[in-house]
């Protein structure tokens, strides 16, 4: 094998949103041979099955779990090519559209809707540790809650800024046109509603390695993650 070599065990790749935690997280599975599991992909599909139900902020919170739970949400883990699925129907496009990013913080506040989706991301890891390689999952619980004995914990970190300007380059290169000032304030939004939730808060895992992404582009990030992972004895 000439690549970096096969990644074994779990990596947790927790943060906010815009700090290139996707794009390091495929790319590491990708390189390590690996499966690659997206949980807020999950979280948005059960939104977007809550939008389906005729929901919206106005619903009881019973509501919201009934019809969450109601669905058959699906994660496909190649990296190359990662798949969400919500009632057999692909929704990767839909679920990263404005109805579903203005609500997903609320509906993932719900314990009831956490703990079901938690178990059903604990499965799709168990499945890949089952196979030849580890997985890399990222997300904003999983070296807190998900996956704490991760022998590899990431904390990705980036000024509102940047993460906002990386986020508003996303929506424009997928043809969803986004005012700045509108894409920073939800950021910000998002970001203290996910910090602050009562269940498995956004937070850095005591044993997490701050990674700040300010200044470093995306190969350097793989590069000392490629670091980190071999030094820890996680690639064969
Ligand atoms: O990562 P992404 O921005 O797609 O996540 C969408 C939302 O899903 C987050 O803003 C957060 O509310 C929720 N989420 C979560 N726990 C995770 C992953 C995502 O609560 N592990």
């Amino acid at each position: 094998m000439t690549g970096p070599g096969t990644l074994r065990g779990v990596v947790a790749m927790d943060g906010p949103s815009g700090t290139g935690k996707s794009t390091v997280s495929r790319r590491l599975a990708a390189a390590l041979g690996a499966a690659y599991l997206d949980t807020g992909a999950t979280y948005r599909a059960a939104t977007l099955a809550v939008l389906r139900a005729g929901l919206d902020h106005s619903a009881s919170a019973d509501d919201m779990v009934a019809a969450a739970n109601a669905a058959r949400i699906a994660s496909g883990t190649d990296p190359g090519a990662p798949t969400i699925h919500l009632d057999g129907d692909d929704v990767a496009a839909e679920i990263r559209g404005g109805p579903v990013t203005t609500f997903v913080s609320a509906v993932s506040a719900l314990p009831g809707v956490r703990d079901r989706l938690v178990a059903a991301q604990q499965a799709v890891i168990a499945a890949a540790l089952a196979g030849p390689g580890g997985i890399v999952v990222e997300g904003r619980d999983i070296g807190t809650v998900v996956a704490p004995d991760a022998p590899l914990k990431v904390y990705l970190t980036a000024s509102d800024e940047v993460r906002a300007a990386r986020r508003g380059r996303q929506d424009a290169r997928a043809g969803r046109g986004v005012d700045a000032a509108v894409t920073l304030a939800d950021v910000r939004r998002r970001d203290r509603l996910d910090s602050t939730r009562a269940v498995s808060p956004l937070h850095k895992a005591d044993d997490a390695l701050l990674v700040d992404t300010d200044e470093l582009s995306v190969d350097a990030v793989l590069d000392e993650l490629l670091r980190l992972a071999a030094e820890r004895g996680l690639v064969t």
